[in-house]
């Protein structure tokens, strides 16, 4: 049997996104020797999508894969320590704070920058995974652009997917809102935006059974009010099928020490990446419950490394 190993280093970073790889190449430049884990999904949530085009810098787009890649070799560059490798466990009680990595080893670190990201949640249809980039999204604000004057169905009736049913019918020549009850779950203020827009068609009591389509989606399988006496099946013809049932922060390792939102976002104070604990940071998408987006979550890393080194200047 191996035996357990420890390792003192000045900062961790937890997570390979945006948010992880721009904290490395700060602390790395700061001279912090940062040690980044780049967890299971490395590159982040990027990898699984095709183009980029809003990340500045970029003026003709960037595959999410490249991009990621040219960020963690400019990390690289620097001398930052990127490894493979998943924080299994953490001990923040005090510091240097423990992480156990891959239940193996422990890093004893005197700074911790978490940027676990964040995941959206799907209805678990198989259709969601067929049609992965090729019809289904859930970041309007990253693939509404590519549904200009076409017709999108968003599935969800709370704040969010109202939002991101306003955000598309600006886009869009008609959008559907697919809401399971017969009510939307949003603000009242919300709602009267939802139903002033003249393309949207809020469909009360309806739940999606599934996609189609030949070349992408085509259309969504609807059922309204499923399992009721006067249960009905319809079609709707749309060209892209958008989620808006939430996301979950990947925070769950941390939840015994720092504070969090009642979904689970890290808490931060005041417009700073600080937690509840001085030393631990929180950046990107697992502290982010409004903007979700990748220069934003490389805005909230550069934020993280400063700090960071901030905090250990006046530790010294
Ligand atoms: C399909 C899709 C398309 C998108 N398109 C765009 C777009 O066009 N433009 C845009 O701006 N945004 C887009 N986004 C949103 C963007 O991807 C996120 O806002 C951004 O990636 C968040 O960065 P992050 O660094 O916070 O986390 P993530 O990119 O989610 O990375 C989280 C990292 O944490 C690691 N991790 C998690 N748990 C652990 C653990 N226990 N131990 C170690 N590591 C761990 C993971 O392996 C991963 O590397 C898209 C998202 C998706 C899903």
């Amino acid at each position: 049997m191996e035996q357990h190993s420890f390792e003192k280093i000045r900062c961790l970073i937890i997570g390979s996104g945006p948010a992880g790889y721009t904290a490395a190449v700060y602390a790395a430049r700061a001279n912090l020797k940062p040690v980044l884990y780049e967890g299971m999904q490395p590159g982040g949530q990027l990898t699984i999508t095709t183009v980029i085009d809003n990340f500045p810098g970029y003026p003709e787009g960037v595959s999410g894969t490249d991009m990621m890649e040219d960020l963690k070799r400019q990390a690289a560059r620097f001398g930052a320590d990127i490894r493979p490798g998943v924080a299994t466990s953490c001990d923040f009680s005090t510091s240097p704070f423990k992480v156990v990595i891959n239940g193996e080893k422990t890093v004893e670190a005197e700074t911790v920058i978490i940027a676990t990201g964040a995941a959206a949640k799907y209805l678990g249809l198989p259709d969601e995974v067929k049609y992965a980039g090729s019809g289904v999204s859930a970041c309007a604000t990253c693939d509404g652009f590519f549904y200009r004057k076409k017709r999108v169905a968003v599935a969800g009736g709370g704040d969010t997917a109202c939002e991101e049913a306003l955000y598309l019918a600006s886009l869009a020549k008609q959008v559907y809102m697919i809401v399971r009850k017969p009510y939307l779950r949003a603000s009242k203020a919300m709602q009267e935006k939802v139903f002033a827009a003249p393309n949207i068609t809020v469909l009360f009591e309806h739940n999606t059974l599934g996609l189609f389509g030949e070349q992408g989606v085509e259309g969504v399988h609807l059922v309204r009010r499923q399992g009721e006496a006067d249960e009905s099946f319809t079609d709707i013809a749309v060209d892209g099928f958008f989620l808006a049932i939430g996301h979950t922060p990947n925070s769950t390792l941390f939840k015994d020490w720092l504070e969090t939102d009642e979904t689970g976002y890290i808490k931060t104070l005041n417009g700073t990446t600080r937690t509840n604990i001085p030393g631990i940071f929180a950046a990107g998408d697992v502290a982010d419950p409004v903007y979700r987006q990748a220069v934003t979550a490389a805005a909230s890393g550069c934020k993280a490394a400063v700090e960071a080194e901030r905090f250990l200047i006046g530790k010294a």
